[in-house]
């Protein structure tokens, strides 16, 4: 039996360093592919009054019903505190944000986009996790179907960075507005009475709670049954229908491939008109790796400005398990260039400036500088895998000189202890060395 006394909690993980490098290089892609495209970065609070997700995503849904991580900002609870929620998602939060501090007067529309952790009490299973990282767009402020077209392009676009849109399929359908949305429920119910008991438990619930969530049931007999239900399309409005067959235009004309689908609904409640996501093309909606859609009617239930918007959330982890299916290999920026042993106390503190001075020129340094033998530290550097050793005994401080081993090709050479640097610059190459330039944002700051 294990002895650990502490894990994770059920449904988190850590990511681990190994994974960094998979989570750098896709927020690389965001930050860019946002940038690009006039996204400005915004990092909402990770938890916040949870009754921005109830009222914004909807009581029914499972997001808040179920899986909604509430914590009370006081230990011992008192009726009157604010009930705080973890951020299940990014939409609401922003929303919030852009009523809070009155961004409708900045030039529209607002985009905005955030990476970072999201939280559901979820069941965990194989891609659906407790804490999860997503990364978000938002477009607030404007209503044009071509805004719904770049959103997708630039979500596309990262997609593409990742390799792996070629694993994925853009599904995209039109809920239209929440009149047709209403009297669409309402045929709905209609039909389902004296169907009841031909339906499942859970969609019972849904019947009864949000009958368009029935549309998107995994269960083979409410499927079957909704085969002769009527269909969502009979309910569109004029304007919908205008709307969405733009929007398709747009996506044609920038070559992105889609399939309308007439069943997909979104499991919040706060969308309308466009709703988007991109599936997994093998495995299907379970496994989506994002989704987005309009959500015009938002920004009005957290107390703005009637408000139209269009957004768009990823869900890292199941980006970075498609690279991994993919096989796509990622730069990893962990490796050890030099190594340095030393034997004696004058060595060792040489060899702490040279560390040092190491690193400031841009070179992944390890020092050990322990007390271990010569022996054992070349020992720990092959198990660093570094690419170079730098050595320096007695002998070599009282010579002023350095031995520099080539920990690939085996061989070494003893140098001019001045020389250390300059050689492994040259060996590594001036354009692989790690520097960092501050300066340019220092200077604009200066002004
Ligand atoms: P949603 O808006 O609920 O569709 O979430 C957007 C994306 O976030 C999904 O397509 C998933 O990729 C990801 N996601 C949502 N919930 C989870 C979860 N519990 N664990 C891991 N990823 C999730």
């Amino acid at each position: 039996m294990s002895n650990l006394m502490f894990r994770t909690p059920k449904g988190t993980h850590d990511v681990l360093p190994d994974d960094q490098q998979y989570m750098t290089y896709i927020k690389k892609s965001v930050r860019h592919r946002a940038r690009q495209a006039g996204y400005r970065r915004i990092d909402p609070p990770i938890f916040e009054d949870r009754r921005i997700f109830e009222r914004g995503i909807g009581e029914h849904t499972d997001i808040v019903e179920k899986e909604l991580f509430r914590v009370s900002g006081k230990k011992e609870s008192d009726a009157n505190d604010t009930e705080f929620a973890l951020r299940p998602e990014f939409t609401a939060g922003i929303c919030r944000a852009y009523v809070e501090y009155g961004m409708q007067q900045l030039p529209q529309p607002v985009e905005l986009y955030a990476i970072g952790p999201c939280f559901r009490h979820d069941r965990p299973q194989k891609g659906r996790y407790r804490q999860f990282h997503q990364f978000d767009l938002e477009v607030i402020g404007l209503k044009d179907p071509s805004l719904d077209a770049q959103l997708i392009q630039v979500t596309w676009n990262i997609f593409k960075d990742l390799r792996i849109s070629d694993r994925l399929s853009l599904q995209i359908n039109n809920i239209g507005t929440s009149e047709n949305r209403k009297a669409y429920i309402e045929a709905l119910k209609d039909f389902f009475i004296g169907k009841e008991g031909r339906l499942p438990e859970e969609d019972r619930g849904r019947l009864l709670a949000n009958p368009l969530r029935l549309l998107d049931s995994k269960n083979e007999d409410t499927q079957i049954l909704l085969k002769t239900a009527p269909l969502f399309t009979q309910f569109l409005s004029e304007e919908s229908k205008q709307f969405h067959d733009t929007l398709l235009e747009y996506l044609t004309e920038l070559g992105i491939p889609f399939n309308e689908n007439p069943r997909l609904v979104r499991g919040l409640d706060y969308y309308g008109q466009t709703v988007f996501e991109f599936w997994d093309q093998s495995t299907g909606s379970q496994n989506a790796v994002g989704g987005g859609g309009r959500y015009d009617g938002l920004i009005e239930i957290l107390g703005g400005k009637p408000t139209p918007g269009v957004g768009f959330a990823g869900g890292i982890e199941r980006m970075i398990w498609h690279m991994k299916e993919a096989g796509v290999r990622v730069p990893n920026k962990d490796q050890v260039d030099v190594f340095v042993a030393q034997l004696g106390p004058e060595a060792k503190k040489k060899c702490l400036t040279l560390v040092s001075q190491l690193r400031e020129k841009g070179i992944h340094t390890v020092g050990a500088l322990g007390e271990a033998s010569l022996k054992s530290q070349m020992r720990l550097a092959d198990k660093f895998q570094s690419r170079y050793t730098l050595l320096l005994g007695k002998l070599e401080v009282k010579d002023g000189t350095i031995i520099l081993k080539d920990m690939q090709a085996g061989k070494q050479k003893q140098i001019p202890y001045e020389q250390a640097i300059p050689e492994v610059i040259r060996l590594l190459g001036e354009k692989n060395l790690d520097t960092y330039e501050i300066r340019d944002q220092m200077g604009q700051m200066e002004e």
